[in-house]
């Protein structure tokens, strides 16, 4: 496995320009005075897929030779991958094919049928999934949604547009699942802003990146979180290499104050979240000592919450 560096996601960034504006990186007077800290929101839940992701997969499909588009490709996800790389797929004209657990929520597999890609349904959870992906790995290419360079240069665009639009920040705060995100944002942070901070949030259910990086290898842990996003059970190795490396701190906030943090994105940012998309949020609000009048960007990650989490906010 090869791992990026820095030069990939400025090559990711030159090729991202005709495909997707920057989003906006908004701050809120209500949510500085909620927070105690001056907090900028970066609006990832305004992708076109409705998620960071794209961005890392329109870089994967970008660095595809055209034969290997013809031949196609093969991922698992419950989620936000699958339509990164079903959208991607369908902008360069590749076959794509996206294994889902056979408890994929409805609204998951057609959004990811949308793009054109095919769903197949095999497996109990991400594991089985991933097993049903590997066994088409001989005509497919296989790709890991966490074990990617690519997908790392690709997501690292968005610590690009933060650190360049706000170079004077403290923190970083990144929702991590399998660590590709918060990677990038270590690689991008390194070279652009070193004395910026980057933070990296799990659910305390579902801790299996925390532990990994704590342990200082890969893990398995239980995988109990409702925050799809954050749902892992195991460390991925190539993505945890650069935390090791360059994370500054990994939190752990219940599932509990990452609904109540949805609930602040909507009252105070007028923006909805998916849960991942406002763990970064609720693992500041959780602390307000430790980030009290520091500069934090948090990492708005997505805003593909299913209907019946958006009717939950409201209780
Ligand atoms: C995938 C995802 C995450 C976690 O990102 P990783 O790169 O897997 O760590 C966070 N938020 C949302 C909305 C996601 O889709």
């Amino acid at each position: 496995m090869r791992l990026p560096v820095f030069d990939d996601v400025l090559a990711a960034r030159d090729l991202l320009s005709s495909h997707l504006p920057a989003t906006p990186l908004w701050s809120y007077p209500v949510l500085d005075e909620a927070a105690g800290a001056s907090v900028f929101v970066k609006h990832e839940n305004t992708q076109p897929t409705g998620a960071f992701k794209v961005r890392g997969g329109l870089t994967l499909l970008a660095g595809m030779t055209p034969e290997q588009r013809r031949r196609g490709l093969v991922t698992y996800s419950t989620g936000n991958h699958a339509q990164s790389i079903a959208y991607a797929c369908a902008e360069y004209g590749a076959s794509c094919t996206v294994v889902m657990p056979e408890s994929a929520s409805e609204e998951k597999i057609r959004a990811t049928r949308g793009y054109g890609a095919r769903v197949l349904l095999s497996g109990a959870d991400m594991a089985g999934a991933q097993h049903a992906a590997e066994a088409l790995a001989d005509e497919l290419l296989l790709v890991s949604p966490g074990d990617t360079a690519e997908l790392m240069a690709g997501v690292g665009t968005a610590y690009l547009e933060v650190l360049e639009a706000r170079p004077d920040l403290d923190a970083v705060v990144v929702p991590v699942g399998s660590g590709t995100g918060a990677a990038a944002a270590c690689l991008v942070t390194a070279a652009v802003a070193p004395r910026c901070r980057v933070i990296g949030v799990q659910s305390s259910a579902s801790p299996a990146a925390h532990d990994s990086w704590r342990a200082g290898n890969t893990v398995e842990r239980p995988n109990r979180t409702a925050v799809e996003g954050l749902a892992t059970g195991r460390g991925f190795a190539l993505p945890q290499r650069l935390l090791r490396k360059g994370l500054a701190e990994f939190r752990l906030v219940s599932d509990e104050r990452i609904r109540e943090a949805q609930r602040v994105l909507a009252s105070h940012a007028h923006t909805l979240a998916e849960g991942a998309g406002a763990a970064a949020l609720a693992a500041v609000l959780a602390a307000p000592d430790d980030f009290a009048d520091l500069r934090v960007a948090v990492v708005c990650t997505g805003g593909n919450a299913p209907r019946s989490e958006i009717a939950g906010l409201a209780e």
